[in-house]
Formats: structure tokens, sequence, C-alpha cells
């Protein structure tokens, strides 16, 4: 499989000329199979799902979306999916069953209707189902999709361990393994669900907003710290860490000292929006 990382941040975006070379858009991933040009896969739709219409040139998308979570900055760039909101696009979005029992169209309404946006979720054009996902295993694509509830904070969040029968990549954008505990090392739990999922992984994407030694903030904010990212990839025997959800004051420079911090094992790399990995 090819992914190709369409916004590598968190929170919020960060225009600016200090992001300019990791990029400023928010959490999306695209995945195509080997074998096309075009993604069918998409991990999250912050605002970097917008680049994915240029990756379809100009073509309408056909595939499904998957969101780890509702917080904004991996839900707002749906609208602004060109490819997506047209007539002749064909969209399955699933999101995480949500513990109230709310159906997708309602939990989406909720960000994404007059008074917030111009329109909600069936203002969009083309052939477009919003469904719950509950954790379990589903085929979709061509792919083979495995989803856990792990720990973050404010609302049901899940990971995905992305499988094309050959290659695998595990996607954790938002986790925060403090919550269940401080773990060996100070920096959260190694828990069963985040282990699992990542287990020889050829890429595991990580939440890495903040480093070791602001570890403070990764608690508050419901996130977790690069070293939990790369020792997590080491005891699952990840090939390699893809270093993800950068916080947004992280300028160019200071993203450039972070593999300074880590050995060889597991490879390490931090994610900007020119990267795309073949798997
Ligand atoms: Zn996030
Ligand atoms: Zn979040």
């Amino acid at each position: 499989m090819r992914a190709y990382f369409l916004g590598v941040r968190g929170s919020t975006p960060a225009p600016g000329e200090s992001f300019v070379r990791y990029g400023g858009y928010t959490s999306c991933i695209a995945i195509a199979h080997d074998d096309a040009d075009a993604p069918t896969l998409i991990l999250d739709s912050g605002t970097g799902i917008r680049r994915a219409s240029g990756l379809l040139g100009n073509d309408a998308f056909a595939g499904t979306i998957l969101l780890t979570h509702l917080h904004w900055d991996h839900f707002h760039g749906l609208p602004f999916f060109s490819a997506a909101d047209r007539d002749d696009s064909r969209v399955a979005l699933l999101l995480p069953e949500q513990p109230d029992g709310a159906d997708a169209n309602e939990v989406l309404s909720r960000a994404m209707s007059p008074p917030h946006f111009p329109i909600g979720p069936e203002g969009l054009r083309g052939k477009w189902s919003f469904s719950t996902l509950p954790p379990g295993t589903i085929e979709a694509e061509g792919f083979s999709i495995e989803a856990r509830e792990i720990p973050h904070k404010g609302g049901r969040t899940y990971g995905y361990r992305v499988s094309d029968g050959d290659a695998v990549l595990t996607y954790m954008p938002d986790h925060c393994p403090s919550a269940l505990g401080s773990g060996p090392d100070g920096w959260g739990e190694y828990h069963f669900e985040a282990l699992d999922l990542a287990k020889g992984s050829d890429a595991l994407v990580h939440d890495a907003q903040v480093t070791s030694d602001e570890s403070a903030a990764a608690v508050f904010f419901g996130h977790a710290v690069a070293e939990y990212a790369v020792e997590l990839g080491r005891r699952a025997d990840a090939r390699r860490v893809v270093l993800f959800h950068h916080a947004p004051d992280r300028t160019d420079d200071a993203l450039d000292e972070v593999p300074f911090r880590f050995g060889p094992e597991p490879e390490v790399i931090v994610a900007s929006e020119s990267l795309v990995l073949e798997l």
C-alpha cells in the first residue's frame, strides 16, 4: 500500500513561514493500493483532506473515510474535500460507535449544521453514507481494518490497524496512555490495545504532540509524548515509527531536532506533508 501524509498537525492548523517544511494542515492520511493511482481509504478528515483532491486528478472520490474521533482537527476538512463533494462521488464515512447511542449523522450534525456551518452532512453532494463502527474488524475497499478503543480525552477514540494482506499501517494519532497509569518509564502504560494494534506494523503512525520534557502538557490535553511512541514501536516490533500530530506551535526547526532524541531502532520518521510511504 501507499500512504500519503496529507496533514500531520494536531489541534489546529499551523500556517506561516515557520511551518512550511513539515506543514500546517491537520490530521489526514490517504491510502492507495500498490497497483492503484487513486487512494480509496482515508484516515481522518482534518484540513489535510483538501489535498486528497489533488491525488485524484479530475476524478471524484470513491471510497471510505474512517474517523478516529470527532475532534475538530480530525473533522473540519470534510466539507472542503472537493473530490467528494460532487454529484458523482461515492463515500462511506465511519466513526466510532458513540456511548450515548447517537447515530453518525446526529453526531456529525452537532458540529456541522447552522449556525456552526452553512450545511449539515446531508448537504454534501454525491452518494454518502454515514455510519458508526463498533470495535472489531471490517473489510473496506480491499483493506482489512481493525478498530480498537484507546484512551484520549473528551469523546470515544479509536486506533486503526490497516492491512492490505501484505503490509500493515497502524494509526493512533490521538492517544493518552498515561490515562491508564504512568507505566514503566512514566510516559504511560503500554497497554494491550496499543500493543496489539501496533504489533509487527510496517509503520506505526502515532501521536507525538509533545516531547518528554513537556509531559504535563501531554496529560492535560490527552496526548502522548514522542518517547512513548518510539518505545511502543520497539515493544511491538514495528519496523518504523512515524511521529505525527505535531503541536501547532512546534516549528520546522524544532521538529528537525526531534530525531536526535532516539537511537537507530526502530527507524523514526517525523511526519511531514511531503511524506509518502510505500509499504
Ligand atoms: Zn487531534
Ligand atoms: Zn483528539
